[in-house]
């Protein structure tokens, strides 16, 4: 097999159609992968939920059906769900029949059938996993996965890997940003910024909460995922300095993040990346962030912006107060370096042919029941 023309079939997230921000971050993975992989001369195909949209040329076929429940909304015993008519197992039906005409199936779903059909298939699968350890059932067939075809469980980070079961056998790819989609900005208004699902687990409030304190006006962007939650905050917040702008394409957030002094990243759990950092970097906006998850691998303290003790609203003030220390310059910089579509693209290309030169399962399906060191 050469290095360049594999012919890819990407599986979407089932969560909802791409580019309707109910997959958070999983959109921004998917449409990165499309372009980075198509930039190398590989043929891809995309499954994904109807009314899906994707900036980048490729074949994208739509499939009807309902949602997959998100995974951070599950509890840590929550069973397998599959809605019906599925959307997931529609995909992946579709994908058995077709896949003598591909080498390699790649997928984002973070939910149990694909790890659990992939033995059954004649063609390897790359499973891309997005989020950190929400769930026993999840965990136990990730590992699973991992053990035995090695090297088909791609994550984001190291920290990510620590969540799992068995974290040294997973692959670490990462995600990038599409430099050109984002323009960088020197000359900075006065506003903070947030940006993502507005959702208890991307711990919001922390970032309100500063803004208060620190009496600067703090712009929000994002899916409003969770309606109750956004209600509580602006009653428990009254005269905070904030305004919720909406959901938006990358072209119209970027124009606003790019004009803002710095992004504030405030989570509550592991964020197993965190494509909000990637992508105010390369605008030059620093990000201040607590020091839990993804954004410790992507953002150098003191340099492009600061990590903060977790869930210190008082550190986030006083990062604030010292983010006129971060060169803007290094930002964007940083970005280019490490997270561009063509560092992505080596990523993915060198995970594949691992995978695709592994010999054969270790053991079939059949052991899942057995315990997983
Ligand atoms: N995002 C967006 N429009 C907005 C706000 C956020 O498209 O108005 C996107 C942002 O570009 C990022 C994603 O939402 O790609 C959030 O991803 P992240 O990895 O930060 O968190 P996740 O949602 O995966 O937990």
């Amino acid at each position: 097999m050469t290095l360049t023309g594999y012919r890819i079939l990407l599986i979407s997230t089932p969560v909802g159609p791409l580019g309707s921000g109910l997959g958070g971050g999983v959109e921004l993975f998917v449409t990165n992968a499309v372009q980075a992989l198509t930039q190398r001369g590989h043929h891809i195909t995309v499954l994904a939920p109807e009314g899906s949209v994707l900036p980048v040329a490729e074949t994208l076929i739509p499939f009807a059906g309902s949602y997959q429940p998100t995974a951070h909304t599950s509890d840590r015993d929550s069973p397998v769900i599959m809605p019906e008519p599925s959307v997931l197992s529609a995909m992946w039906d579709y994908a058995r029949q077709v896949q003598d005409a591909f080498d390699i199936i790649l997928h984002y779903a973070y939910d149990w059938l694909p790890f659990y059909l992939a033995p059954f298939l004649r063609i390897p699968v790359a499973h891309y996993v997005t989020m950190g350890s929400l769930n026993d059932g999840m965990d136990h067939i990730i590992a699973h996965a991992a053990h035995t075809i090695p090297h088909s469980v791609g994550l984001c980070t190291r920290v990510q890997a620590a969540t799992f079961p068995a974290a040294d056998r997973y692959e670490i790819i990462g995600c990038s940003v599409d430099l050109e989609r984002y323009e960088y900005c020197d000359t900075p208004g006065q506003d903070l910024v947030w940006l993502g699902r507005i959702s208890p687990e991307k711990g919001l409030e922390d970032a309100i909460a500063a803004a208060q304190m620190s009496q600067m006006p703090l712009k929000i962007l994002g899916k409003l995922e969770n309606e109750a939650y956004w209600h509580d905050l602006q009653y428990r917040y009254p005269d905070a300095p904030i305004e919720y702008l909406g959901f938006f394409a990358t072209q119209e957030m970027q124009a606003i993040v790019r004009n803002c002094r710095a992004l504030l990243m405030t989570p509550k759990w592991v964020e197993a990346f965190g494509n909000v950092a990637i992508e105010a970097l390369a605008c030059g906006v620093p990000v201040i962030a607590y020091r839990r998850g993804g954004p410790t691998e992507i953002v150098q303290h003191g340099k492009t912006g600061w990590l903060v003790e977790p869930d210190s609203v008082g550190g986030l003030v006083e990062a604030i107060h010292r983010i006129d220390g971060i060169d803007r310059a290094a930002c964007r910089a940083h970005v280019v370096a490490n997270f561009s579509i063509a560092t992505l693209g080596d990523r993915l290309e060198h995970w594949f042919q691992i995978l695709l030169n592994s010999p054969e399962p270790k053991s079939p399906n059949s052991g899942l029941h057995s315990a997983l060191s």
